[in-house]
């Protein structure tokens, strides 16, 4: 008999586990309340994204003087721009669900929650009851934003990232919380419609943890863009004043905008899921902690993507769920690679672009191993140059004894495409000669790469 795999939540984790097992023969069932494709689709990466692209494009029009154009002053259409992230996130779920169903994966709009460690119950969409016994599961319930004791988001005009797709309005101005990925990327966002804006900013940088040289470049952009930085400010309260928003910060200093949006990180969902029954752990943040396959305490009980508290990116959410498939399958006993978190490539689509991979400069002093870096501006591209854009660079850390790509980072147009060359290297454990003398094409952004390996 097939194993019964039942997977609980639909996002990138889910859906990827679920393709994959039923692909190698598992009899696969998907519980899901919201939307297949998960908050990536509904709330997160996808209308972010798609909202940045408006935005970049708007930004484009300004700069077009430079490309032997007259100026272009486009204006945004709320109307148009909502239709078009609805459009895009309908797409997206509807060749998702599509797919599941192509491979006879079962799937439950409802609620689950465990009465056991081999059944849960689903309360489904139309109030209904049932119950589903299983061989194995995969937690994969997601995130949602985190919201601090001292503040009351009330959807209009205080704000989680998640009333902003598009906001009713698009605000005049607008204080961000939180500097991290999220908060730069929104900075850049709403900048980028026009809107005034402020960041608070925790500590001395922005992007904290991240490479100094690469958030400074990200600084000054915001600097040259009139976005007002409160650095080393901690906001403690947010309440509204008529048709303003005051945010008072722990130093006495205040900013009053139309908006406030908090982006200071997320929470599991894993409350309401009665993991005591199953006799599952979790951490004192709500996380519940995995092994390296993604096996929880409890031997056939797998999480994976934000509830596992590993990084909260919803590529690294599909190759955990990748890995619990094969598993699941008992495919892992051959010819398998355990998921390297350390060698994960992310992005910041702030303009410009800031991407990484690997082993940062920052963490290889901090650990005093030997290194060698290589740095090549954009400006010495020619295609930065047609595109007239050569902000930014590329800069490459390897092994100075045998030459292996241990990392890199780039700031500039198309970063995040551009990454997944030192990426693969990275990954394969590739040398800088490989890269070198790699035939690319010319005139291309990538042969930045080729000069930082040289
Ligand atoms: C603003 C923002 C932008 C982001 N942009 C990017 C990006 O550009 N690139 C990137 O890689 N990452 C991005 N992320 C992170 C990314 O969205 C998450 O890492 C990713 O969604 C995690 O996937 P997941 O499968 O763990 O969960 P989710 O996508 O959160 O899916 C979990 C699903 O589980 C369902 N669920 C929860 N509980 C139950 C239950 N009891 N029963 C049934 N169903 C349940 C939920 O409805 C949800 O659909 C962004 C995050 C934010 C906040």
């Amino acid at each position: 008999m097939a194993v019964r795999f039942l997977i609980i939540g639909g996002g990138p984790a889910g859906n990827t586990a679920a393709t994959h097992a039923a692909r190698l023969g598992a009899d696969v069932t998907i519980v899901e309340r919201e939307i297949i494709g998960g908050a990536a689709h509904l709330w997160d990466c996808i209308p972010s994204k798609t909202m940045i692209a408006t935005g970049g494009a708007m930004a484009f029009g300004r700069r077009s003087s430079g490309m032997g154009l007259e100026e272009m002053r486009p204006e945004v259409d709320v109307e148009a721009l909502t239709d078009r992230i609805e459009d895009i996130k309908d797409h997206l779920s509807q060749s998702t669900t599509n797919l599941l169903r192509s491979q006879g994966v079962r799937l439950i709009a409802g609620s689950a929650r465990f009465m056991s460690a081999h059944s849960v119950s689903v309360t489904t969409s139309d109030n209904g009851v049932e119950v589903i016994e299983f061989d194995a599961v995969l937690i994969a319930t997601g995130s949602r934003p985190r919201i601090p004791q001292w503040v009351t988001p009330d959807g209009e005009r205080i704000l989680t990232t998640r009333d902003c797709y598009p906001p009713k309005v698009f605000p005049s101005s607008v204080c961000i919380i939180g500097s991290g990925v999220t908060g730069v990327e929104f900075v850049h966002m709403f900048q980028s419609f026009g809107a005034k804006v402020s960041l608070v900013v925790s500590r001395q940088q922005v992007l904290p943890g991240k490479d100094p040289e690469v958030a400074a470049v990200l600084e000054d952009d915001f600097l040259r863009r009139g976005v007002s930085l409160l650095k080393g400010a901690r906001a403690q309260s947010i309440s509204r004043e008529g048709d303003e928003v005051v945010v008072k910060c722990d130093d006495g200093r205040q900013v009053r905008s139309s908006h406030a949006v908090l982006t200071i990180g997320s929470v599991p969902n894993s409350d309401g899921l009665d993991l005591d029954a199953a006799g599952v752990h979790m951490d004192g943040g709500g996380y519940i902690p995995i092994n390296h396959h993604c096996v929880t305490n409890v031997e056939h009980i797998y999480a994976a993507g934000d509830v596992s508290g590993k990084l909260p990116l919803s590529s690294v959410a599909s190759m955990q769920g990748r890995k619990v498939a094969e598993h699941v399958m008992g495919l892992h006993t051959r010819d398998h690679r355990h998921l390297d978190y350390d060698k994960a490539a992310s992005a910041i689509f702030t303009e410009p672009e800031i991407a990484d991979v690997g082993l940062a400069e920052a963490e290889a002093f901090a650990h005093g191993r030997k290194i060698r870096v290589t740095k090549v501006p954009f400006s010495a591209t020619p295609k930065a140059l047609i595109n007239n854009d050569a902000r930014g660079f590329v800069k490459i850390i390897s092994d100075p004894a045998t030459g292996e790509v241990l990392g890199g980072s780039i700031v500039g147009r198309h970063a995040a495409e551009l990454i997944s060359v030192i990426a693969l290297a990275v990954t394969a454990n590739l040398r800088v000669t490989d890269i070198v003398e790699s035939l690319l094409v010319h005139p291309a952004l990538a042969e930045a790469l080729a000069e930082a390996a040289e």
